[in-house]
């Protein structure tokens, strides 16, 4: 079938369907639907096949992008999903979570005035479409190997690892506190972004291909790391961060200021174990206030219009601009009724017998210092207070002090605790050269994407040692 390479400008952008407000307002389900087939087919066809595809460069995983966006044209799902499954353990998550607007659309080169192909739309398609149809990752290597690798955490990072190790023959044992695997994915991201099926899926899949999961164990309280190394020939950390970052100057302990994650793992726990959300009491009739500007506030954001909240007021110290989330969750956020205030810096919890009444904010503005360095600065005598019933703070994240990895012969950077990687000749190697790590633990909080890369590379870095 030839292609007419003009179909980009003879049709738009089209972004997969959302549901209707009303009913998306007060549901935890994804709010995207699936893209109708001549959409799909569409936006396939826009691709240009440029012969220098920045989007598969911006992708952290390299994906063949515009090899399946042909597929997808072409109407071949299961080749297209065979295909983008050789570099992503798991398309459709990113499809679903990716910040696509900063990393392969923003790269697309019609993003420049035309609208870039909305390629995560189209990756979960064809991903969705294949599972639809019956198709599954082929786990059956053509080695049976005798090695046994131990994987810590089954979050992204930690999950690709063992998709990856599985492909490749090996004997993989996942070990997880949760009690369902995921990590953010099933415990932070809502399920109005990922739904929770996806990754019951994925566990199922998981099962079928033999890989063990030893839930509900924690290192350190259930099993040690030493008694690991004694068990496994190999070994893949990705643990993640789950410590909020904390204001010091902010009055957290005061009644109705809660941290973002227990706050979103609260309600996902509740909706997974299909029982009232404790929270709602909390929340609904209520004003709240998030502060941050990343995904996490977003998160927060709509999770609380959702448990019917009054008001909900988003404040970001910076502009709109300059926010670190993608710019489709704050327009989400925004449809949905968020208010947003912007250059306002908290700078007090202000409350009465010990319960929240709302923040003192100071406005801020950028300066150029003598270096021509952009430096944030708070504009002397323009505090202003926010009324709030409920405070959420979502500042990120940082590794844990864990006491289990404390004991261990592995270097950690001692300012932030994140493991430190050797790199001399394999990627995710630590300085005991048994045990690797990627992800959140080695990079600090980042996208769900990076740390699938890690995953990935950490097995590849985990066979090359084990056979070499
Ligand atoms: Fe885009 Fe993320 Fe998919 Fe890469 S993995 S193509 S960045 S949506």
């Amino acid at each position: 079938m030839k292609k007419n390479v003009n179909r980009f400008i003879e049709i738009e952008r089209c972004d997969a369907p959302k549901l209707p407000l009303a009913q998306r307002k007060v549901e935890f389900k994804e709010i995207y639907t699936q893209l109708e087939t001549t959409d799909l087919k569409q936006q396939a066809e826009r691709c240009l096949e440029c012969g220098n595809p920045y989007c598969q460069w911006k992708c952290p995983l390299h994906n063949y992008i515009p090899q399946w966006l042909k597929l997808a044209y072409e109407g071949r799902v299961i080749e297209a999903a065979e295909l983008s499954h050789q570099t992503n353990s798991f398309p459709e998550i990113c499809g679903r979570v990716c910040p696509q607007d900063r990393l392969c659309e923003g790269s697309c080169t019609l993003n420049d005035g035309f609208g870039a192909v909305s390629i995560g739309n189209v990756e979960r398609y064809v991903n969705d479409e294949a599972f639809k149809q019956g198709w599954q990752p082929n786990y059956t290597s053509q080695y049976q190997l005798e090695q046994k690798v131990a994987v810590l955490g089954a979050g992204p990072a930690g999950l690709a690892c063992a998709d990856m190790l599985t492909r490749m023959g090996f004997k993989v044992t996942v070990f997880e506190r949760q009690a369902m695997i995921g990590g953010l994915l099933t415990y932070g991201i809502p399920a109005f972004k990922l739904e929770k099926s996806i990754l019951q899926h994925r566990f199922e899949l998981f099962q079928q291909a033999g890989v063990e999961f030893r839930l509900n164990t924690e290192i350190g309280r259930d099993i040690s790391l030493a008694q690991i190394e004694t068990e496994f020939d190999a070994i893949f950390i990705g643990t993640g961060t789950y410590l909020p970052v904390r204001e010091a100057s902010l009055q957290i302990s005061t009644n109705g200021v809660i941290e973002s994650l227990e706050y979103l793992t609260a309600v996902n726990q509740d909706l997974l174990a299909n029982q009232d959300i404790q929270y709602k009491s909390l929340v609904e009739t209520k004003q709240v206030v998030v502060l941050g500007g990343g995904d996490t506030a977003m998160d927060c954001i709509r999770t609380s219009l959702r448990l019917g909240a009054n008001a909900v007021t988003g404040v970001y110290r910076r502009t709109q601009s300059d926010m670190p989330g993608s710019a489709k969750e704050y327009l989400n956020a925004c449809e949905e009724g968020a208010k947003f205030i912007f250059n306002a810096q908290p700078v007090a919890i202000l409350a009465q017998d010990g319960q929240v009444t709302g923040v003192r904010f100071i406005q801020t503005k950028i300066e150029v210092d003598a270096n021509k360095r952009k430096q944030l600065v708070n504009i002397v005598g323009s505090e202003f207070d926010v009324e709030a019933d409920l405070v959420i703070t979502a500042f990120g994240f940082q590794v844990e002090d864990l006491a289990w990895l404390e004991s261990s012969s592995i270097e950690r950077d001692k300012t932030n605790r994140r493991i430190k990687i050797m790199a001399k000749q394999l990627n995710q190697q630590t300085t005991n050269p048994k045990i690797f790590a990627g992800g959140d633990i080695v990079r600090g909080a980042n996208l769900v994407v990076n740390a699938i890369a890690d995953g990935m590379q950490g097995a590849r870095d985990i066979q090359q040692f084990l056979l070499n």
